[in-house]
């Protein structure tokens, strides 16, 4: 046996590049904002979580620098056997406050945040029934569980209905999981008729608010605030590094949920306890979040200009039917997908263009900020209409 083990690795690589999948990462050498310095070029950034603008924020970088100077650069380990500081009890208060539920918990990452909590809430008796536009973090969380997944179609409620109809009785617990705001089409799940099926069919329902928390709803609340649906019983999951600008993830739920998660969910329980830097940021971020209303305000502001502009000036081009300030604009086909990649780089634009396997038809997706400039957003509109993309 000489075969070298590790070979298939650069033939699976090939086969990537063959079929135009290959992906590469850029380097930004600037603060995040609504314009960047990319790869030595400055461009209007359409490609960023970042919906308020504030992971570039003067007031977060202070209180990280002030909670690295009060409890230093790592957490030192998991919070059960290390210890956790004041400033996790506080972030975690807040996020509850801001969901308007009894408690919240605070983990390393969204993806984290998914995973420790299904892994922990399902098992081999139960029954997962799962969107089929849910987020990679969902989708593995309900892999790793061991439960039996059953796939709905888009938002598909009657599909959904029947399932639970025919499947339900078999298992021992159910799991509705969604996204609410879906990351890569900006539509929204029908949150208040879910939360009536899963109480019928006594299921617990699981939401992914990543793209929510801060951008919707009238205080930031996410969707749960934004469809009317806060104080009901549900299982809220989110992250703290799109709108809130640092890094991180949070569940929020009843006080025995979470109790439960902090001795159940492994992905908690096994890893070293968030920064004390992010973990400050991200404070700091909530409270601008209750302080500046303006902020959120200014970014449906921007949404509503680029949909009048796009509606006036780009009557041949598809948008995909959205609810957020995420915006997808349909592509023919995977190899325009390429084109338009070129030509938005020699024009200063960054967005990317997204193409299957990640999303099942070709497509622009650009996300709008709270600080991106009118005259950004018409120069996005100024280069579509150059390309004259036609559906
Ligand atoms: C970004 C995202 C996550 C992961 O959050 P991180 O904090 O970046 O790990 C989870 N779910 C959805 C829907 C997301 O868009």
């Amino acid at each position: 046996m000489n075969k070298n083990p590790y070979a298939w690795i650069e033939s699976s690589l090939d086969t990537i590049h063959r079929a135009n999948w290959y992906r590469f990462v850029q380097t930004v050498d600037s603060l995040p904002d609504a314009t960047l310095m990319l790869s030595g070029q400055k461009v209007i950034n359409f490609a960023s979580n970042d919906y308020l603008g504030l992971a570039g924020d003067k007031r977060l970088q202070q209180s990280a620098i002030q909670a690295i100077q009060a409890f230093g650069t790592g957490s030192t380990g998991s919070r059960l056997l290390s210890g956790h500081r004041q400033l996790h009890r506080d972030l975690e208060q807040a996020i509850a406050s801001t969901k308007q539920t009894e408690n919240a918990v605070v983990f390393s990452s969204g993806y984290l945040a998914n995973l420790g909590t299904i892994t922990a809430i399902v098992g081999k008796r139960d029954l997962i029934l799962a969107d089929q536009y849910n987020h990679s973090s969902l989708k593995n969380g309900a892999i790793l569980s061991g439960a039996t997944i059953i796939e709905y179609p888009h938002c598909d409620i009657s599909t959904l209905t029947a399932k639970l109809n025919q499947e339900r009785p078999k298992y021992r617990r159910c799991l509705i999981a969604t996204d609410s705001v879906f990351s890569m089409d900006g539509d929204l799940c029908p949150l208040p008729q879910l939360l009536d099926l899963a109480d019928e069919h006594s299921c617990m329902l699981l939401i992914d608010e990543a793209h929510a928390t801060g951008v919707m709803g009238k205080t930031g609340g996410g969707c749960a605030e934004h469809l009317g649906c806060t104080g009901r019983e549900f299982i809220q999951i989110g992250t703290l590094s799109k709108a809130l600008g640092s890094l991180g993830g949070y569940v929020a739920g009843s006080h025995q949920l979470i109790d439960f998660l902090r001795n159940r969910a492994p992905s908690w329980i096994y890893t070293t306890a968030l920064s004390p830097a992010d973990t400050a940021a991200a404070l700091t971020a909530i409270q601008i979040l209750q302080q500046e209303p303006e902020r959120r305000q200014q970014l449906w502001k921007n949404v509503d200009y680029l949909k009048y502009l796009v509606t006036k000036n780009l009557p041949n081009l598809k948008t995909l039917a959205t609810e957020s300030p995420i915006i997808c604009f349909q592509l023919p086909n995977a190899d325009t997908a390429v084109i338009v990649g070129e030509k938005f780089k020699e024009a200063g634009i960054f967005a990317p263009a997204i193409r299957p396997p990640t999303v099942p038809t070709s497509r622009i997706r650009i996300t709008i900020m709270a600080t991106h400039e009118q005259s950004h957003l018409e120069k996005l509109v100024q280069v579509l209409a150059e390309m004259k993309i036609g559906m």
